[in-house]
């Protein structure tokens, strides 16, 4: 496999932007955290059904993009970190032990790289605290942003995928997070949203369990589980 800084990849991931802090909205979290679920999963079945085929394989990538401090610049909304959360305190593979250890990277990330709730917040850019050397992407199958789903190595600028499609994802996702949380989306970095959550007291326990059934998301980037081929 070519080194990654000789094939083609997206640009730094990036979202548009909306700011705001929350109260309770009407929208239920179980039924948020579903379609949130659900959204993200009819993205990923696109990207990999229309791109995967095109694009490098993340399992056998030895510069994984998500641990390049240089190059993540991924925000999310609360909902999605709330997803996060719930994903991690849940896993049966990692264990509930692995939210602390994230928790940490994140509050090292923020120290290190500068992180702040102020000004461009896709200016700076960080080593994801999801990123677990040997595993991949913690939240791989329930809960990674819309941004890493559409990312990818690509020999070809033509094989990009089309950028349309994520930003409807993402104002979907952003109004999905409005109608739970009850005031418009706040985006921040995924170690910003992360910390503030558990600093506000808020253990992935006490989020409400969404009830859909998991469906395999593998056709998509930015992890180990990945198994796309470089054509
Ligand atoms: S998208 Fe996959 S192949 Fe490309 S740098 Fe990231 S992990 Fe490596
Ligand atoms: S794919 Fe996962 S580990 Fe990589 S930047 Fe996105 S959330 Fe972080």
């Amino acid at each position: 496999m070519k080194n990654r800084r000789d094939r083609l990849r997206i640009g730094h991931w990036r979202t548009s932007r909306r700011i705001s802090s929350g109260t309770s909205g009407n929208l239920a979290h179980a039924a948020a955290l579903t379609r949130l679920r659900q959204i993200k999963q009819r993205f990923a079945r696109y990207i990999g059904r229309t791109y995967g085929h095109l694009a490098a394989d993340c399992a056998v990538c030895p510069t994984p993009c998500c641990a390049d401090a240089q190059f993540v610049n991924v925000n999310i909304v609360r909902l999605e970190a709330e997803a996060m959360l719930e994903t991690l305190g849940r896993s049966q593979k990692h264990g509930p032990g692995t939210i602390q250890a994230v928790i940490t990277r994140a509050r090292a990330a923020i120290t290190k790289y500068g992180l702040t709730e102020h000004g461009d917040t896709f200016a700076t850019t960080y080593a994801c605290p999801l990123f677990e050397p040997g595993v991949g992407c913690l939240v791989h199958w329930k809960a990674k942003p819309a941004a890493c789903i559409q990312h990818g190595c690509y020999e070809r600028w033509e094989d990009l995928p089309e950028t349309k499609t994520q930003r409807a994802v993402e104002r979907q996702v952003a109004a999905l997070d409005e109608a739970v949380h009850g005031t418009p989306s706040v985006w921040l970095p995924i170690p910003l949203w992360l910390v503030r959550l558990v600093d506000d007291g808020l253990p992935a326990a006490d989020i409400t369990t969404s009830t859909d059934e998991v469906t395999d998301i593998r056709p998509t980037s930015c992890s180990v589980e990945t198994a796309r081929t470089l054509k």
